[in-house]
């Protein structure tokens, strides 16, 4: 009853309605994209945005083409109208190349030779043979190919989000179909661009729906990456680009529970830099900015990859060391202290640095907690600082 009612109402679209469909609906995708391009705060993947909205301007124009058959020289609606067709899927073919991770250069070069193949084909059936059918064919042939190998690699890639292999899943469907009704026109001589039956109605639906597909997908790909870059952003210092206090105690917590759940040993080391304000003093804040920078990516370095280091505030940094002990804390302490002891500021040659260190170490228990290790190794630096700095003090 529903699908019977559905085929009705098919019946009743004419492919000229889905034409102007496709002309506004491209050019509210464009206006929807290049607003996003032009209030979009961060620069990220811009010139992509600004290469999407530029594809659906060039797929609206030939739509306006193909719309204006028989209105104006068959010259540019057949020729510009399906080779700007071409150039747009093509344009949209690199996006979904860029959008996958990795892809090797071969793959944009591909898709040039399958732009021109498919333009040069298009061109030469058209000169020697100017069938009706045959160059539905060519066109929706060539539509196929420029866009069947990029989405194919989409899906493969092990680097892709689930959302981008669904979209581009859902792409190589409507693909399927357009290349079945390809072959379709190929041998139905009685097909030309306005023939209103089910198939050609169809056909134009699939390219409606491929474009709400491809569009929203698209912008929705932008955002969320442009939300995962905030957010992993949202957790660092912008300064020194390391984890900042407020990531450093939520990740904390989860290894002070699983240090007591596990009967693991932690440290925590405080490190200060020396008599800073001087440095700021003497050679600017500027300057004061790039010693903190690079003692930060000091400390960065020098600690494993599961232990965790943050700016905790001003000039202080803090480490977590998991599974470590004494001993081992106050060894990597005096290593990172000493690495920064030997600094070289390429602005400043003659000038050095030094840090204090002050170090806790301890099984954490049900009477103690994070705040109570932070707190002990504070009072070590404290020490150390009394016991006239550049030195590792434990408590
Ligand atoms: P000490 O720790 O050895 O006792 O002496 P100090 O001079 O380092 O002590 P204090 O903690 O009083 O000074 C910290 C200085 O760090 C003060 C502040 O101007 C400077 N500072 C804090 N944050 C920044 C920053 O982001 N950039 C720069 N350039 N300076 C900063
Ligand atoms: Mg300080
Ligand atoms: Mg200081």
């Amino acid at each position: 009853m529903f699908f019977q009612k559905l085929l009705e109402i098919l019946g009743k679209l004419d492919v000229k309605t889905m034409m102007g469909v496709l002309i506004f609906g491209n050019f509210a995708l464009a206006f929807l994209t290049l607003r996003y391009y032009l209030y979009h705060e961060s620069d990220h993947e811009k010139k992509l945005i600004l290469r999407f909205g530029i594809a659906k301007i060039l797929q609206a124009i030939a739509w306006i083409f193909l719309f204006l058959r028989g209105d104006i020289s068959d010259i540019i609606s057949i020729y510009f109208g399906n080779i700007l067709l071409f150039i747009s899927f093509y344009l949209d073919s690199l996006i979904v190349l860029k959008i996958n991770k990795k892809t090797q250069k071969i793959w944009f070069r591909l898709q040039s030779v399958l732009l021109a193949l498919s333009i040069i084909l298009f061109i030469f059936f058209e000169i020697s043979l100017g069938i009706g059918n045959l160059r539905i064919a060519m066109a929706s042939l060539g539509v196929f190919f420029i866009l069947v190998i990029p989405n194919l690699l989409s899906i493969t890639n092990n680097l892709s989000s689930r959302f981008e292999k669904f979209i581009s899943l859902i792409s190589l469907f409507f693909l399927l179909l357009l290349l079945l009704r390809a072959l379709n026109s190929l041998f139905d001589n009685d097909i030309s661009l306005f023939t209103n039956n089910l198939l050609q109605i169809g056909t134009f639906l699939l390219l409606v729906l491929l474009m709400f597909v491809n569009g929203t997908g698209f912008l929705l790909i932008m955002y969320d990456r442009s939300y995962e870059l905030l957010r992993l952003s949202s957790n660092l210092d912008p300064l020194t680009q390391i984890y900042n206090r407020r990531f450093f105690m939520n990740r904390a917590e989860a290894y002070y529970q699983r240090a007591l759940r596990g009967r693991e040993s932690l440290s925590f080391l405080f490190i200060d830099i020396d008599f800073f304000k001087k440095v700021n003093d003497s050679y600017g804040h500027l300057f004061g900015d790039e010693v903190l920078k690079m003692i930060a990516q000091v400390i960065a370095d020098s600690v494993r990859p599961l232990d965790l280091c943050c700016r905790f505030g001003g000039e202080e940094f803090l480490i977590l060391l998991h599974n470590t002990n004494n001993e081992q804390a106050v060894l990597v302490g005096n290593r990172i202290r000493e690495k920064i002891q030997n600094l070289v500021f390429e602005e400043n040659p003659g000038f050095k640095c030094t840090v204090s260190v002050g170090v806790y170490s301890g099984h954490p228990d049900s009477n103690k907690n994070l705040q109570y290790f932070i707190d002990n190794a504070d009072q070590a630096l404290y020490k150390a600082k009394e016991s006239g700095r550049n030195c590792v003090v434990s408590s």
